[in-house]
């Protein structure tokens, strides 16, 4: 069945995969543009972003500004080059869903205001209450409907990309009303597809953060890179993991341990609860260690207090954050202070791009969270996703409208059925037919997290990574043998969807777990209680993961400078 034939298909319908298909639809060659998604696109995770987004818009800032907060930020891991390009994009993004729309917050004089995040050193942050995710979701995704060579496929999960050679030819997917199993025949393929969160026990993300993009690019010879690093947000609430948004500390609020010290002066003094958030994280854990944090049903944890910022300003400017935490812990931050604790939160590690969106499978390009450029480096400053999505999305999607205006269709319909048949074997013969095993999904599933908590959390130690490692390592085995699923009809069988997607986790599982293993320094949010110092001389190096016969190979590769030399990072 290969019913389906594009220029450009864009798997994911979160910020980045939207505005690369934008681009793409509007290049002069006006190429045939799909997005795939495994859900509704509205339901994509970037509907969740509170916060805001970041760009350097007025007098007060400078571009040299928002790249040198950002290069510190990511403890000098980030690509110079990449971090230039991205300030300078950024306004420029900002101002066109300006005029596409999107009701950002304004000031009485009329232009967009500006918020301060962590770790950056004025404010810049624009917003929109603080529900920006689903005000930019809702902008692209109206616009893409003026363009009638981009078409939907929404509930369509992506199983395989096809490749002859090095070049991407196509993907399978399954269509979640059916079951059925299709090809799409593409000239190139972007991947959007977000973050894989959900390896972790506890995390700010949804359920359909599971890392797909990142194992699909791994399966088709492309490379990973630098997954030992990903980020835990200090302030989550316990139990849910909910987030509590870094935009409520921007707007003033405070952290708290029992003594009702603001105990960030003993951490970062400077910057206090603007701090990175890799610090920030490690503070909490520390207080809470030292006995310095509250107990509770869920666990230890510290006190986000808004309660003198006043009504006003919180039902002005974090109205989601009190009906969140009115619905979720049942306390109102005007009256009383808000328990928190930090969570797994983004992957500053993803699918390798240079800053055009290309890996190194030909006609294969990535964008969004899924993807690694880098301009996160070990630790991504709040509110430079949004616009990480937008500046390379619309990269990717410029790029990849130019390759496929260059290269013809595959011919080779011998590799098309080929492609269905493998999957077919491996996903309706293999998974859906399986009625017997020792293990339940959900038992692997909820195992995986565990380990992935235990040993690649905010401390780490060599002990705990090799003992998470070769977990991971069992996991896979018992998931590829010895498990079995409930359900095998065809119809919306969100089973068998559970099961591509640990399939998925634990493949890049692994990866993080080797990159995270072989990385022997501590820096932004790799810290290593057994090596707690930067070692810029060994390390100063992306990490470059690979599929092997036997499990990531790894590479490394030189880090782009500029004009910021390495430095101690002090805040
Ligand atoms: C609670 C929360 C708050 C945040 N707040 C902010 C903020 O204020 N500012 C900021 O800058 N960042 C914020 N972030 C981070 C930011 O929101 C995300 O990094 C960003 O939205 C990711 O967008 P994306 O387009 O890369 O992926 P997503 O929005 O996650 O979209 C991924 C898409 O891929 C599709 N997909 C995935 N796998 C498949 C498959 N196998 N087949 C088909 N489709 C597939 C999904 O259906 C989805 O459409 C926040 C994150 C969280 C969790």
């Amino acid at each position: 069945m290969d019913r389906f034939s594009y220029d450009v298909i864009v798997v994911g319908g979160g910020a980045a995969g939207l505005r690369a298909a934008l681009e793409a639809a509007a290049h002069k060659t006006k190429p045939s543009v799909a997005v795939v998604s495994k859900v509704y696109p509205m339901r994509s995770h970037t509907v969740s972003a509170e916060g805001g987004t970041a760009a350097v818009l007025r007098e007060h800032d400078s571009f040299d500004s928002h790249s040198f907060d950002t290069i510190k930020g990511s403890d000098y891991l980030a690509d110079q080059d990449a971090v230039e390009f991205f300030v300078r994009e950024a306004p420029k993004e900002v101002i066109r869903l300006d005029h596409w729309g999107c009701p950002f917050t304004r000031d009485e004089d009329g232009r967009l205001a500006q918020r301060a995040f962590g770790g950056m050193s004025v404010k810049r942050t624009v917003f929109a209450g603080d529900k920006i995710g689903f005000h930019i979701l809702h902008t692209l995704l109206q616009r893409t409907m003026l363009f009638d060579n981009i078409t939907r496929h929404d509930e369509w999960f992506v199983t395989s990309l096809i490749t002859s050679g090095t070049r991407v030819r196509g993907l399978t997917a399954l269509e979640l009303k059916t079951g059925e199993l299709g090809v799409m025949k593409a000239k190139a393929v972007i991947l959007a597809t977000g973050g894989c969160g959900r390896v972790y026990e506890f995390t700010t993300n949804g359920w359909i953060k599971t890392g797909d993009g990142m194992a699909l690019a791994c399966r088709a010879g492309a490379y990973l890179k630098d997954m030992e690093f990903v980020q835990f947000h200090p302030t989550a609430l316990p139990g849910t993991g909910i987030l509590m948004t870094e935009a409520a500390r921007g707007e003033g609020g405070y952290l708290l341990n029992k003594d009702n010290e603001r105990f960030l002066k003993r951490y970062v003094p400077e910057k206090m609860e603007l701090g990175p958030r890799d610090v920030i994280s490690r503070a909490i854990l520390t207080e809470i260690s030292e006995r310095r944090g509250l107990d509770g049903p869920y666990g230890s944890y510290v006190l986000l207090d808004l309660r003198h910022l006043g009504r006003e300003t919180i039902e002005k400017k974090l109205p989601f954050l009190k009906e969140l935490a009115e619905k979720y812990a049942g306390i109102s931050p005007l009256n009383e202070p808000i328990p928190v604790r930090p969570a797994q939160h983004y992957m500053m590690g993803g699918i390798s791009i240079d800053a055009s969106g290309r890996t190194v499978v030909a006609g294969l390009y990535a964008a969004g969270e899924a993807a690694c450029v880098s301009i996160n480096g070990a630790n991504r400053l709040g509110s430079n996703s949004l616009s990480e999505c937008l500046v390379f999305g619309a990269s990717a999607g410029r790029h990849a409208a130019e390759y496929a205006a260059n290269v013809g269709e595959a011919a080779d319909t011998e590799l098309f059925s080929e492609a269905l048949k493998l999957e077919e074997k491996r996903i309706h013969d293999g998974l859906l037919k399986r009625e017997s095993g020792k293990f339940r999904l959900s038992d692997i599933r909820e195992e995986m997290r565990r380990v992935n908590e235990a040993g690649l959390s905010v401390f780490r130690r060599e002990e705990g990574m090799r003992t998470t490692l070769a977990e991971l390592r069992k996991l896979r085995e018992r998931f590829r043998n010895e498990t079995y699923l409930e359900d095998s009809e065809m119809v919306f069988n969100t089973e068998l969807i559970s099961a591509l997607e640990l399939d998925f986790m634990l493949e890049v599982s692994e990866h993080i777990a080797v990159s995270a293993l072989l990385r022997r320094e501590s820096r932004g949010a790799h810290y290593r209680l057994d090596k707690p110092s930067r070692d810029d001389e060994n390390f100063l190096q992306h990490t470059l993961t690979r599929r092997g016969l036997e499990g990531p190979e790894v590479e490394y590769l030189p880090v782009t400078i500029t004009k910021w030399k390495p430095a101690a990072r002090v805040y």
